[in-house]
Formats: C-alpha cells, sequence, structure tokens
C-alpha cells in the first residue's frame, strides 16, 4: 500500500491537510456511531465462542479420560483372569509336588498371585470411581456447553441483525475513509490514528467551540485561536493533543 501512495503522492497545503484530517474525522466518527449501536454484542459472541470452545475442548477430554480409564478397567480384568488361571493351575500342581522346595515354590506362587488378584481389584475400584465422578462431571459439562450454544445463537442473530441493517452504509463509510487516507501523507495520518486511539470519545482532530477545544473544552488563548484560522500550521491542542480545526473548515466539510 505504501508502494501504491508514492505515485499519488502530491504536495498538499497545510488547509488542504487541515480539511483531509477533518473530513476523515467526521466519516469515522459516524463508524464508531455504528459501533455503538452493536454495542459490547461482537464482544459477547466472542466471548461466548471463546467459552464453547473451551467447554468443547473439556468436553472432549473428559470422553478420552472416560475412554482411558474403561481401557485400564479392561486391562486389570484380564490380569485378574490370568493370575487366577494362574492360581488354579499351581493349585492342582500342588497335589503332585515331590518335594518341600517345589511345595513352597508353588506356595509362593499362588500367594503372589493372589496379591496380583487383589491389587488388581483395587485399581478396577479406583478406575471405576474416577469413570462416575468424570460422567458426573461430562453431564455437568454438556449441560453447561448446550446452554452457552444456545447463548451463542441467540447473540448471534442479535449481532447479525444489527450487522445486516447498518453493513452496507458501513462499507459505504469504510470506503469513503479509505479515499481519505490515501490524500493524507502516512506520517499525519499515523498520528491521527495515535490521537485518536488516546481519545476517549474517538475524536483526533476537533473544532473550536466557544473559544475552547472541542475535544478536552480546555479554553484555547486568542492568540492559538488565530494561528489556527490562519489554517498555515497544524496546532494541536495543548491540553489533550487534539488536532484543532476552526469552524471555517468544519462548515465547509459539514456541507
Ligand atoms: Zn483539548
Amino acid at each position: 500500500m505504501a508502494k501504491e501512495k508514492k505515485a499519488v503522492e502530491k504536495e498538499y497545503t497545510v488547509e488542504e491537510k487541515l480539511r483531509s484530517l477533518y473530513r476523515l474525522q467526521t466519516i469515522v466518527t459516524d463508524i464508531d456511531k455504528i459501533k455503538t449501536l452493536r454495542g459490547e454484542l461482537p464482544l459477547e459472541v466472542q466471548d461466548l465462542e471463546d467459552e464453547v470452545a473451551g467447554l468443547e475442548t473439556r468436553y472432549q477430554n473428559y470422553q478420552t479420560e472416560i475412554k482411558d480409564y474403561e481401557n485400564a478397567v479392561v486391562t486389570q480384568k484380564a490380569k485378574i483372569k490370568e493370575s487366577t488361571g494362574l492360581v488354579e493351575k499351581y493349585k492342582t500342581q500342588l497335589d503332585n509336588v515331590r518335594n518341600n522346595r517345589e511345595f513352597d515354590n508353588l506356595s509362593k506362587e499362588i500367594e503372589f498371585q493372589g496379591l496380583e488378584v487383589e491389587f488388581a481389584d483395587k485399581k478396577i475400584k479406583e478406575f471405576t470411581e474416577a469413570i462416575v465422578t468424570k460422567k458426573e462431571e461430562i453431564i455437568h459439562c454438556k449441560e453447561l456447553l448446550e446452554g452457552r450454544k444456545a447463548d451463542l445463537v441467540q447473540k448471534k442473530s442479535e449481532l447479525d441483525e444489527i450487522v445486516s441493517e447498518t453493513k452496507q452504509e458501513e462499507e459505504k463509510l469504510r470506503e469513503k475513509a479509505k479515499k481519505v487516507e490515501d490524500t493524507i501523507e502516512p506520517r499525519l495520518l499515523t498520528a491521527f490514528k495515535r490521537i485518536r486511539k488516546g481519545a476517549r470519545n474517538g475524536l483526533a482532530v476537533v473544532c473550536i467551540q466557544r473559544d475552547a477545544c472541542g475535544g478536552c473544552f480546555n479554553k484555547i488563548p486568542p492568540q492559538k485561536q488565530m494561528d489556527i484560522k490562519l489554517h498555515k500550521k497544524i496546532i494541536v491542542c495543548e491540553y489533550c493533543g487534539r488536532i484543532m480545526v476552526d469552524q471555517e473548515i468544519a462548515d465547509e466539510i459539514g456541507k
């Protein structure tokens, strides 16, 4: 964009610059009014979208966790089956032991497998309890998610309605603003945007009203008012930093 500007770059007088700045201000103020109309809706929609996405992730995580616990239960059950099988096998072998050592070894094995079964039982109990808890959480999460989704649909339709009502108007204003911006030198445009950003009411360029700055309402000394009227210099308010124009320029643009 910067390159394109070079081609059309031309020298503007300070008066022309002031006019462009004031014109741009009136256009962006109109865009601001549309935004005010939309109010907090875009933010609310954004917040809800974030919340819904977060809840969906949480919901999926719960499902994965439940699946993991269920798989773990299956594994522990298989272990029990294996250990129980071994115990049976060792018990039949006990009937045919040839010496004390064999008897002791088999008894130890039987005891060990018994402990394995106990341990697996404990694990299954733990995992089953965890599944119950997760399932309760998932129900709560689902309720929350459905509620937020419904809120989102509602807010979004409200926003869509307002946007569609004002869309054309906003687009026209944005095009107009773009055209005016292209006639303003980048340095000045940056300053305009910076001042505007810092100004509570979005006003970067203000008209003198009753000998006072139209932005912060502090009195402007007569000499400074004279300088502003001459259109020879871009003058900013010493209190709020806004660019000031006189009534003449404001009236011209207002037409
Ligand atoms: Zn001021």
